[in-house]
């Protein structure tokens, strides 16, 4: 479905990709692991069109994102939940997770995919008319993918949906991980928590220093004695 090929981007003449080649197959979770500073926001940015590319190529089914605005990526279908979640803080729970529906027209359907944001993220419902911003960092992190989710993307991107959160909300979200994957719904997760990264995905990348540094399937790297002494601290 997205397939980057090459892609190269610098900024102010320092590299931060470095001919990186990635595809992603309608309906998987792929998940892009790497230490701190790997590339791995910049790599979900370019995607997004908010980074510009020095070379290279990304592409959506087979159509070049390249001459597109971030707003014109939104609307063929690909939906990045930022780090750090973003949410809104003094608009309402509910304000929020509408907001991500802003691309679709209002009507059933949209009604439809809110309740069942609420039968995905039973805490949500429960907040409904407080502000975002008095939020535990969990919940604003099941807001911020509800809010993505509301989009119908056909691509949704996650950057460290995990950081910052206690054990047991981690828990949680690699759960509702699992719960999108069920629903067919094709993920670009970015993840330094890499072992639980490459537990529910189907296929993994290692990117370090800007360069792909290990590809296969998920199962594949976890058992790969080099990766897991380099890469998962095992
Ligand atoms: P982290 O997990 O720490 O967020 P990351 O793998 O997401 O790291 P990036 O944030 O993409 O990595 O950063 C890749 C490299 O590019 C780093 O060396 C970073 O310092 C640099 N970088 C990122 N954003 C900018 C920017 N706006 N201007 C200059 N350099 C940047």
């Amino acid at each position: 479905m997205l397939e980057l090929s090459n892609v190269h981007v610098n900024y102010n003449g320092s590299a931060a990709l470095r001919g990186v080649n990635l595809s992603i197959p309608a309906g998987k979770l792929v998940a892009v692991i790497g230490p701190n500073g790997a590339g791995k926001t910049t790599l979900l940015r370019t995607i997004s069109g908010l980074v510009g590319r020095a070379e290279g190529s990304v592409c959506l089914d087979g159509e070049d994102l390249s001459t597109l605005e971030p707003d014109g990526i939104v609307r063929r279908g690909v939906v990045q939940v930022p780090e750090g979640r973003m949410v809104l803080s003094r608009m309402s729970v509910h304000d929020n997770i509408m907001l991500g529906a802003y691309i679709r027209p209002r009507g059933r359907e949209v009604r439809r995919d809110f309740d069942s944001m609420l039968e995905l993220f039973p805490r949500l419902r429960e907040r409904l008319s407080q502000q975002a911003g008095a939020l535990s960092g969990g919940e604003q992190q099941m807001l911020a993918i509800a809010r993505g989710l509301m989009g119908r993307p056909r691509l949704l991107m996650l950057d460290e949906p995990s950081l910052g959160l206690a054990p047991l909300v981690v828990e949680t979200i690699f759960q509702v991980l699992l719960e999108i994957k069920r629903k067919s719904i094709t993920v670009l997760l970015v993840e330094q928590n890499a072992e639980k990264a490459l537990a529910v995905a189907d296929q993994g990348y290692v990117l370090d220093l800007g360069v792909i540094a290990a590809e296969g399937m998920a199962s594949d790297l976890l058992g790969d004695e080099q990766v897991r002494r380099a890469y998962l601290g095992l």
